[in-house]
């Protein structure tokens, strides 16, 4: 336990896992403890309170939390540490239990009530998560690290029950925002500077059906894209099933949303398909690739698949090489399965042998891998627009990406991070192109932003 030593905690840090939804959250716990006075340390070692925001998609998302939680000594009292997030909604108490360093675990619910809960934190470890079914951040404060671009959610939680996937038990049940809420906030964003918004959601399509009156998804995107001054719209993540026509109308109309899809496929087996309880067959999903290719011009795709389902067969594990090949996915997230317990998957039987998973997910891998890098080959010689997203793992580069979500690096030295240039595409690797810079559209502007 880390009790603090009777001074008030003023700097904190905040450690992300998992998705853009945690990322945006991260933004929303910055802004609530920056209107209470803290400030943002440095690095972690300057910290008077980290923060763990946390995923457990899958299990070694978690490990990497339980590691990092371990790390930290249990004689160090002068620090106080916080657990939200995923893993948070899931075991509750029972983080504390088993890492006694933990001073407090949150909800989403329960993030406005954070200064208070480090106040009382003196007293004794907490737990406090409120209630996740109504959970929402629209009238929490935030910090915007990014000036150009921004993350809007427009739904929280997730009404599916995919059969493998534990987040509609810790986001709780789908809620939209009102179209009102998300484009006043669109506005405000575009009024500071923003140049580029990604709409978020676990199922983005079916935004607005538990509103009443009830909206629409594709309402929404072009409602969003005649805000003026926007000049890119994204949005993920998109579910096969409702992916409509006039969802792609949209895409095809305004000029404004990007030519992406993140359209996830989990498998190309009909089989494991039904057994994960995804809601469409294999043809349904080529079917709507076709259409949008059809409708979008320039269209690029992405996808999740998950190797390893129980009882997935190597005819199943075919299908799913099958499809990709097929399909010619321009970039994918590959995940080995991994059981979550409280999910029905986790009761199935004919878990396949973790090698088997292993050697599946190597060949899907290798398959992937060209198609990114013919996907990628198309960009050669061609000048594209790039949002300069952050650093390189290799430091003098930094990251752009294109419209349709492609990776482009940038020598360090050409490029600022927060801009948004135009570069001409030089080489081409298995995960990235190569580029330089052409023209910069939009300079970067230093400092950060308070919201709300
Ligand atoms: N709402 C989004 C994201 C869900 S989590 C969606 O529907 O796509 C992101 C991805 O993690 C999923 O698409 C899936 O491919 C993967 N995933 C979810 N649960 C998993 C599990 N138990 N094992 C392995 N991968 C999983
Ligand atoms: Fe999970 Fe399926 Fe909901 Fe995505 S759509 S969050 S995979 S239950």
């Amino acid at each position: 336990m880390s009790s603090q030593n009777g001074i008030e905690p003023n700097s904190y840090i905040i450690r992300t896992f998992g998705c853009q939804m945690n990322v945006h959250d991260s933004e929303h716990i910055a802004g609530v403890l920056e209107e209470a006075g803290y400030s943002r340390a440095a690095n972690v070692g300057e910290a008077e309170i980290i923060i763990f925001n946390t995923c457990c998609v899958r299990e070694s998302a978690e490990d990497k939390v339980w590691g990092n939680l371990s790390a930290i000594q249990s004689d160090d009292t002068s620090r106080l540490v916080a657990v939200c997030g995923c893993m948070a909604e899931s075991h509750g108490h029972k983080i504390i239990e088993r890492s006694p360093v933990v001073d407090i675990v949150f909800g989403l619910d329960s993030l406005k009530r954070l200064p208070e809960l480090i106040r009382r934190s003196r007293n004794g470890s907490i737990c406090d998560l409120g209630d996740r079914d109504r959970a929402s951040l629209d009238a929490v404060p935030s910090i915007q690290v990014r000036r150009l671009r921004a993350w809007v959610p427009v739904s929280y939680g997730c009404d599916n029950r995919c059969s493998y996937c534990v987040v509609p038990y810790v986001r709780g049940k789908e809620r939209s925002r009102s179209p009102e809420a998300i484009l006043s906030e669109v506005e405000s964003l575009v009024g500071r500077g923003a140049v580029e918004v990604t709409l978020l959601g676990q199922n983005v399509n079916s935004y607005g059906r538990d509103l009443c009156p009830r909206a629409s998804f594709a309402e929404l995107l072009r409602s969003v894209a005649s805000v003026p001054g926007i000049r890119r719209v994204k949005y993920e993540t998109s579910h096969p099933r409702d992916l409509t026509d006039d969802i792609l109308t949209v895409m095809a109309e305004m000029p404004q949303v990007c030519e992406h899809l993140h359209l996830p496929v989990q498998s190309g087996s009909d089989r494991v398909l039904e057994a994960m309880n995804r809601g469409h067959d294999r043809l349904f999903y080529i079917d709507r690739v076709r259409k949008a290719r059809e409708m979008v011009k320039d269209l690029v795709i992405s996808t999740d698949i998950i190797v390893g389902f129980p009882g997935e067969t190597e005819a199943d594990f075919s299908d799913t090489l099958d499809l990709v090949d097929a399909v010619g996915f321009d970039s994918a997230f590959m995940f080995i399965y991994s059981r979550r317990e409280g999910t029905p998957a986790a009761e199935m039987a004919d878990e396949v042998p973790a090698e088997v998973k292993s050697e599946r997910f190597m060949r899907l891998s290798r398959l992937q891998d060209i198609k990114t890098s013919q996907s990628l080959g198309r960009l050669l010689g061609r000048s594209v627009e790039l949002m300069v997203e952050g650093s390189a793992r290799r430091g003098d580069y930094v990251v752009g990406r294109t419209r349709g979500n492609q990776v482009v690096l940038l020598p360090a030295g050409e490029a600022h991070v927060d801009s948004l240039v135009v570069a001409e595409v030089q080489k081409v690797g298995r995960h990235a192109a190569r580029g330089e810079v052409r023209e910069v559209l939009q300079a970067c502007c230093p400092g950060r932003l308070s919201k709300g």
